[in-house]
C-alpha cells in the first residue's frame, strides 16, 4: 500500500531494469502531481477563499467580503426555484465557493474544466464551485459573453447536489456519462432555464440532433426539454429517470414526433 502511495521507494530495488526504473519515473510524478492536486484541494483552496458565510446548512466560501443580507437574497432565489420540484434546502449538504473572476480558470482547479466552452459552474461531490458570480446584480457573465442569473446557476448546481444525494449511483462529473441527458435535463428542466425558450437554439439542436455538442448549451437545451416532454407527455417519474429507467432514444422519438421530425 505504502509503495502504492510512494511509487519511489520502489527504486531501492536491487537490479532494477531501466524501462522498470522509468516506469517507476512516470508514476512516481504522477503520485506527486496527485498529491499536490488533492493538498491544493482540501488546503489550498480554504486558504485562498477565505471568507464563510452560512445559510442553513450551506456553507459559502468566498475570496472577498459580500454582504449578508445579499447572499440570503440569492439563496432565497434559489431556495424558490427547488421548492417547486419539492426540493428542499434544508436537505443539502454543500460547500459553494463563490468567486467573481475567472480564477478557477486560471489554476484549472478541476481537470477538464476548461472542456465546458460555455463555463459554467461545476458541483464536485459536496463542493460547487460558481466563477465569475456577481452576486450583487445576480448576474454571471461567461468567457463567450453569454450571461444568467446567478440564482439559476446555484439552483441548477444544487439540482445535482441533491440527486447525488438520493441518486448516489453516479459520481463521475454528468459530461462524462452517457446518464447527461437526464442529469443535466432535470436540472434545466426543473429551473426552467431560459435556453428551453430559445427557439433558435432548440431549431439548431433539432436540426443537428445526431451530432449535438454535449458541451454546449444546445445540448443542455434538447435534454431540458425531453425531461419536461418524458415527465409532463410521457408521464414517466423522477425516479424512473434518474434509474436509468427510460432511454433516450424513447424520449427523443417521442419529442420528435411532438415537433412533426422525422429522424
Ligand atoms: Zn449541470
Amino acid at each position: 500500500m505504502l509503495k502504492l502511495l510512494f511509487p519511489w521507494l520502489r527504486l531501492k530495488t536491487p537490479n532494477l531494469p531501466w524501462y522498470k526504473r522509468l516506469y517507476i519515473y512516470v508514476e512516481s510524478c504522477l503520485a506527486i502531481v496527485m498529491m499536490a492536486w488533492l493538498l491544493w484541494l482540501f488546503v489550498g483552496l480554504h486558504l485562498v477563499f477565505s471568507h464563510s458565510y452560512s445559510y442553513g446548512k450551506l456553507v459559502f466560501l468566498t475570496t472577498d467580503k459580500i454582504k449578508q443580507d445579499r447572499l440570503d437574497l440569492l439563496v432565497k432565489r434559489a431556495e424558490a426555484v427547488l421548492s417547486k420540484a419539492r426540493i428542499k434546502l434544508s436537505d443539502l449538504h454543500t460547500t459553494v465557493f463563490l468567486e467573481r473572476g475567472d480564477f478557477y480558470y486560471k489554476l484549472s482547479l478541476i481537470p477538464g474544466m476548461q472542456l465546458i466552452n460555455h463555463g459554467g459552474a461545476i458541483t464536485f461531490r459536496k463542493y460547487i464551485f460558481l466563477p465569475n458570480a456577481n452576486i450583487e446584480s445576480n448576474r454571471v457573465v461567461y468567457k463567450n459573453g453569454y450571461t444568467t442569473k446567478l440564482s439559476l446557476v446555484l439552483a441548477h448546481e444544487l439540482v445535482h447536489v441533491w440527486q447525488n444525494q438520493r441518486f448516489t449511483t453516479w459520481i463521475k462529473p454528468s459530461f462524462l456519462t452517457k446518464n447527461a441527458w437526464y442529469i443535466e435535463g432535470y436540472a434545466v428542466c426543473i429551473t426552467d432555464d431560459p435556453i428551453m425558450h430559445d427557439k433558435a437554439l432548440i431549431d439548431k439542436a433539432l436540426k443537428n440532433i445526431e451530432n449535438i455538442n454535449r458541451f454546449h448549451k444546445e445540448a443542455y437545451a434538447l435534454w431540458g426539454l425531453m425531461v419536461k416532454h418524458a415527465i409532463e407527455k410521457m408521464h414517466k417519474s423522477v425516479d424512473e429517470l434518474h434509474e436509468g429507467k427510460v432511454s433516450y432514444d424513447e424520449v427523443l422519438s417521442s419529442l420528435l414526433r411532438e415537433h412533426n421530425i422525422t429522424k
